[in-house]
């Protein structure tokens, strides 16, 4: 299943990320400059971020609060001592000629990840560490025709840099990888996961080899912020990869791109080329040391993560582990979720809000935040199903209206006069006009009691759709003489 196949036999893909992801925080990293996106270029950029002479570093205490909680909601070691290194390399974006980030002795040691499969099985991937460094600025060459900007709003940015074991075999485990990280980071709130702002990007480590045998050599993939795009980019250049190696070629390690329009893989920097950082301590900034107390009140504040959420929402709701993923993704989903099924049949309620309600919202250009239908009116209505006011079919009626007038759903049963009819006497009435003008259909019903549905259907038109479905059925098979 995890194996690819090649003209002289089959290869394993082997990967490992790196992921960077922007720290959610007021101010940057060794600076009090404003991170807020989308500011006017060069605007939130303090004298220590455009490295002017004599400015000194000052470590954010609140992104290390934020390494810590997301190094345990990695099931990972925090280290008590932590030092800051300088990695040296010029590019115009780095006015200091160096990043400040973590070598030798980062925050985070090993951890561990679960990712479930789509077969339900689950999958471990090792974290290696995570170290916080500075994020870069932005160079931008398509302004104007023979002119480079540089932008340094984004110089000294905290990120945390997550670096997995090569523990993944398939594209199809690192883009489960990638999402359950970014789930995990979004529920600990120390990082907004947005990729397309950048606030989430990978490198993707991809080599080939024969099932069992040595690691081959590896080509990066710099800078995914897409999870399609990782999973296309994996199978592009593992199937080059083993094309090569067939054809008698060797890899070059070497850093590459993922060319979105192209569809393909292309060479950025051999290896030849490749920096040496030359790390070595900033001797601006001492070893960070830890007091286990502050550790152990930040462990304090984790609150339930995705994995113990799903878990509990399949105990208490009788859920499937489908759902309950669905339901996790994020977690304004699953608040949601938990509002609308307070008190009314739980199935019925993920159906409504994983069907009808995100169906609506992506139809709308809502978010689940920004929801016209509130989670307690969802849930009225969904309660309104569950204890037979209404009819599903007349509720989906019912959800239409409230999205019109943002009406509760009671007040619309009320006024439109859509209360499911339960009056056997009523229902009665109509079953038995139907048979008086059907009488060529009794008899087919008789021979081919399948049938019965049609009358079913008539008598639902007949009471405009709010006779209770149940109700129906019955009293046709009763009255038609019908075995159940
Ligand atoms: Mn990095």
């Amino acid at each position: 299943m995890s194996l690819i196949q090649g003209a002289t036999g089959e290869w394993e893909i082997v990967l490992g990320l790196e992921i960077h992801a922007q720290i959610t925080s007021q101010s940057k990293l060794m600076s009090g400059a404003s991170t807020k996106f989308g500011a006017e270029p060069n605007s939130q950029v303090s004298l220590v971020d455009a490295a002017m002479p004599g400015m000194l570093p000052v470590v954010n205490e609140f992104c290390y609060e934020q390494a810590v909680l997301t190094g345990l909601g990695l099931n990972a070691e925090i280290n008590l001592v932590s030092i800051f290194d300088r990695k040296n390399y010029f590019y115009p974006d780095l006015p200091q000629g160096y990043q400040i980030s973590q070598f030798t002795d980062p925050i985070v040691g090993p951890g561990v990840v679960k990712i479930e499969l789509p077969d339900g099985s689950f999958h471990d991937v090792g974290i290696e560490r995570l170290h916080l460094e500075q994020d870069a600025g932005k160079s931008i060459h398509d302004l104007y025709p023979s002119q480079s900007c540089v932008d340094l709003n984004r110089s000294g940015v905290a990120l945390m840099e997550i670096v997995s074991d090569p523990d993944m075999r398939t594209a199809e485990h690192a883009k489960l990888y990638v999402s359950k990280i970014r789930t995990i980071l979004r529920y600990l709130g120390t990082c907004d996961g947005n990729m397309e702002q950048g606030s989430l990007r990978a490198d993707v480590n991809v080599s080939v080899r024969r099932p069992g045998a040595e690691l081959g050599t590896r080509c990066e993939i710099k800078n995914m912020n897409s999870i399609r795009n990782i999973g296309m980019a994996i199978e592009y250049e593992a199937r080059r990869q083993v094309d090569i190696i067939e054809d008698g070629g060797t890899i070059a390690q070497e850093t590459r791109l993922w060319d979105v329009a192209k569809g393909e893989t292309r060479s950025m920097r051999s290896k030849e080329e490749a920096h040496d950082y030359r790390y070595f301590p900033d001797p601006d900034l001492l070893p960070v040391v830890l007091e286990q107390s502050w550790v152990d009140a930040i462990k304090a504040r984790i609150p339930e993560l995705p994995d113990a959420k799903h878990g509990r929402l399949m105990r208490q709701y009788g859920l499937n582990s489908y759902d309950a993923n669905i339901l996790i993704a994020d977690p304004e989903n699953a608040d949601y979720f938990e509002i609308v099924a307070k008190g009314v049949d739980a199935k019925l309620a993920v159906n409504w809000v994983t069907g009808d309600l995100f169906g609506m919202l992506n139809k709308r250009g809502f978010t689940i935040e920004t929801s016209p239908i509130k989670a307690e009116a969802l849930g009225e209505l969904v309660g309104l199903i569950t204890d037979k006011t209404i009819s599903n079919k007349i509720a989906k009626q019912v959800f239409e209206f409230m999205l019109e007038t943002g009406d509760a759903p009671t007040k619309i049963v009320e006024e439109k006069g859509l209360k499911q009819v339960t009056d056997t006497g009523a229902i009665e009435k109509a079953v038995d006009e139907v048979i008086a003008a059907n009488p060529d259909k009794v008899e087919q019903v008789k021979q081919k009691p399948k049938m019965a549905g049609w009358f079913v259907g008539q008598v639902m038109q007949a009471t405009g759709g709010k006779a209770n479905p149940q109700a129906v059925s019955d009293l046709i098979k009763a009255k038609l003489g019908l075995e159940d």
